[in-house]
């Protein structure tokens, strides 16, 4: 069969399979599993695949059709331009995310100490890690497995550059020890009863750990914002990702905690997605 043969009967496929970017997909996947470019595909669209190479890629094209995400699939996803690998055991890193490592790169300074909880990736902590100088961190998660995912990434990144970063197991802050100068996270913020409304790919393949943030969706941050009071540093920085309609609340949560400068910040489409405030007092 033709690349081009391949392309279009993996494209019909994953459309009848309801996949919205089907033509996009099939493309990624030929890549991926086939070495067929994009400009491949337009000038030398009649070369025959491999007999291997249509077996790995019809392969691919079972998976999607059955919505496993197509980052399961090749096991990757880029994020603040490094290339991260996941699997089922972690949230695959969203674009908006990108968002509250953008804004915690605008106050960090060298010697500088972070703290991530549910590190998931790892892609919050290794990101800014990796775009900063001079400082260190700590990605925490309760799932052994996506800690095994954050390794492996940490291990990836400091090929290209040292970071330093530790990663621990730790039910958000329970065994974390120490003070901080900055803590993120983008903990689980979707309300138990919507997480059935989502598409396959999030509600079926993606980890619930990492998704349901309980009655409400703020389970997490109610927990996370008054105790992050105790490992934050005097003058220390919080940084938030929330869901667009949470602004509001989660703001308030961190006022009512004796946070000040608390603000939200929107993301690239126009939703609140951030908040952020700074300790002043320290306890
Ligand atoms: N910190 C990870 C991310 O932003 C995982 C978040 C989570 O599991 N809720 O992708």
């Amino acid at each position: 069969m033709t690349c081009e043969g391949a392309y279009r009967q993996g494209a019909a496929l994953l459309k009848s399979a309801g996949v919205a970017e089907y033509a996009l997909d099939a493309r990624l996947l030929l890549e991926h599993f086939c070495g067929v470019t994009r400009q491949e595909l337009l000038v030398h669209g009649d070369r025959i695949l491999a007999g291997e190479e249509e077996q790995a890629f019809f392969q691919a094209i079972a998976r999607r059709e059955s919505r496993v995400p197509l980052q399961q699939i090749t096991g990757v996803q880029e994020f603040m331009g490094l290339p991260f690998y996941v699997n089922e055991n972690v949230l695959i890193p969203r674009q908006d995310t990108e968002t509250l490592v953008e804004e915690a790169l605008k106050i960090l300074k060298p010697g500088m100490e972070l703290l991530d909880l549910c590190t998931g990736s790892g892609c919050i902590l290794l990101s800014l890690l990796y775009h900063s100088q001079g400082c260190c961190g700590l990605g925490t998660d309760i799932s052994d497995k996506a800690l095994s995912v954050a390794e492996r990434n940490l291990h990836k990144i400091n090929e290209k550059k040292e970071i330093q970063a530790d990663l621990q197991k730790s039910d958000l802050f329970d065994s974390v020890t120490g003070r901080f100068d900055v803590i993120v996270s983008n903990p689980p913020y979707i309300a138990s009863r919507v997480i059935g409304t989502l598409e396959p790919e999030v509600k079926v393949h993606e980890p619930v750990l990492a998704l349901d943030g309980g009655e409400d969706g703020l389970v997490f941050y109610r927990r996370m914002i008054p105790e992050s009071r105790e490992y934050l540093k005097e003058g220390g920085f919080v940084f938030l990702e929330i869901g667009c309609d949470q602004g509001a609340e989660v703001s308030d949560l961190m006022k009512a905690a004796g946070f000040t400068d608390v603000c939200v910040k929107q993301d690239l489409s126009g939703m609140d997605r951030v908040v952020s405030g700074r300790w002043e007092k320290g306890i």
